[in-house]
């Protein structure tokens, strides 16, 4: 069965898009640590992020750097936050996470409640 992230992909769930290419997508967390939270996938469903071939998790690492650079000049926060956890979706994924410091990267934190009207505006924000 096609993970979440693949129906998202697939444009059979929606969401709230911030980058595409032939190979990677990246929408914003639905359940955000900070407004611009943002996850990138690899269009290949592959569970583990360390099973992804090298070509494609160097790939996935550029296309992350790239959507990291708009969240930060969108945001104005010190630095992107990378992290990789996944054991909730078994999709490999990428946490784009704006912080200004560590404690900003508690996933036991209470996530941002953001109307859809807030989330589209982040989106389309950071779609440049
Ligand atoms: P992890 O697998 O990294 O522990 O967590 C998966 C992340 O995906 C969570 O932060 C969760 O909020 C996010 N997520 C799960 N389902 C959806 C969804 O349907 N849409 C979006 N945009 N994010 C989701």
């Amino acid at each position: 069965m096609a993970s979440i992230f693949s129906k998202i992909i697939a444009g059979d769930i929606p969401c709230y898009k911030v980058a595409e290419d032939d190979r990677f997508f990246a929408f914003l967390d639905i359940n955000p640590l900070a407004k611009g939270h943002t996850l990138v996938v690899p269009k290949k469903e592959v569970d583990y992020i360390f099973d992804l071939d090298d070509d494609t998790l160097r790939e996935m690492s550029v296309f992350a750097k790239k959507v990291a650079s708009r969240i930060k000049e969108w945001s104005g926060c010190r630095k992107v936050a990378v992290v990789v956890l996944g054991l909730e979706v078994a999709h490999a994924h990428i946490h784009l996470i704006p912080i200004n410091s560590e404690s900003d990267v508690d996933f036991r934190k209470e996530k941002l409640k953001l109307t859809p009207d807030e989330f589209e505006k982040i989106a389309s924000r950071l779609r440049g």
